[in-house]
């Protein structure tokens, strides 16, 4: 499909943006004609996706930063950095994540903790951040990454689970909050996709996993990024507070 110019003229930020999901939306906002600044946890991650992107296509506009996003100042003076190179933010990709699998019994409090700060805190931090922005430019798009297992819950690792609901919160609250200063904010409910974080999934788990899809496969990162794309642009300029499942129907 000919998605060439549906973000034209348009700025990203995608956390998360160094593999998987988030790599996906990247390089799709940047095929649709955005400037995009690609968000990771270290230099190192980061220097590699935009060299794989350069690589791709050497015209992509497409620039990296790497802060602390559990820390609302490190946040703050990347996306101000990100705000003076492309002169404004038009659209948030709040999509790093972590995920969880242990049982309540051997669940650490602190990796509770941890899951909170990345999963939550973050989305927070960075929507604060651009909503200052949008806000004076007129406005503006969130769209969050939620997961299918914020409806159904999971059966082990709670903390993932009670971390993507409170971004559907996060979401649900600031698309009511948001809208009079016309800025958007959405979420995409993926169900199971074939990344680094299934694949750290046992084999068998992710086989059963499968027949519980009834289109019959694992979704791909792109079936996703294709989601943010429609949510990001003008053709979902009357979709706020939505949660958009996109799982191939997947019961968990
Ligand atoms: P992934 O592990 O391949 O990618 C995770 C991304 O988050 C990476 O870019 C990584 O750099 C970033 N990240 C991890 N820890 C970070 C930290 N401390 N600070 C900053 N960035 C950090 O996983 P993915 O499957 O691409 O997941 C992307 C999003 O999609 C996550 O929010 C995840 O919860 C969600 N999700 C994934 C699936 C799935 O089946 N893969 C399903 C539902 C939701």
């Amino acid at each position: 499909m000919n998605t060439v110019d549906m973000l034209k003229g348009k700025t990203a930020i995608v956390t998360g943006g160094t593999r998987g999901i988030g790599l996906a939306v990247v390089r799709t906002f940047l095929e649709s004609g955005a400037k995009v600044a690609l968000c990771g946890s270290r230099q190192a991650t980061v220097d590699k996706a935009l060299a794989i992107l350069k690589e791709e296509n050497s015209e992509y506009c497409v620039m990296g930063i790497w802060p602390n996003l559990s820390d609302y100042q490190s946040v703050l003076e990347a996306f101000e950095k990100v705000n003076v190179v492309f002169g404004h933010i038009d659209i948030l990709a709040n999509n790093a994540g972590i995920s969880a699998r242990e049982s309540i019994y051997e669940y650490d409090p602190d990796d509770f903790t941890k899951i909170m700060d990345l999963n939550v805190r973050a989305v927070f931090n960075c929507s604060k951040v651009v909503a200052g922005f949008m806000r004076n430019q007129g406005g503006g798009v969130i769209i969050n990454t939620s997961s299918m297992v914020s409806i159904y819950g999971q059966r082990s690792g709670c903390g993932y689970p009670a971390s993507k609901s409170a971004v559907n919160g996060l979401t649900k609250s600031l698309a009511r909050e948001l809208g009079s200063d016309r800025i958007r904010v959405n979420a995409v409910a993926p169900g199971v996709i074939k990344t680094d974080m299934v694949a750290a999934l046992p084999v068998d788990m992710v086989e059963r996993l499968v027949t519980m899809i009834p289109l019959g496969r694992m979704g791909e990162p792109q079936d996703i990024a294709n989601a943010f794309l429609f949510l990001a642009s003008d053709l979902a300029a009357y979709v706020t507070g939505s949660i958009l499942s996109v799982d191939g129907a997947a019961i968990s």
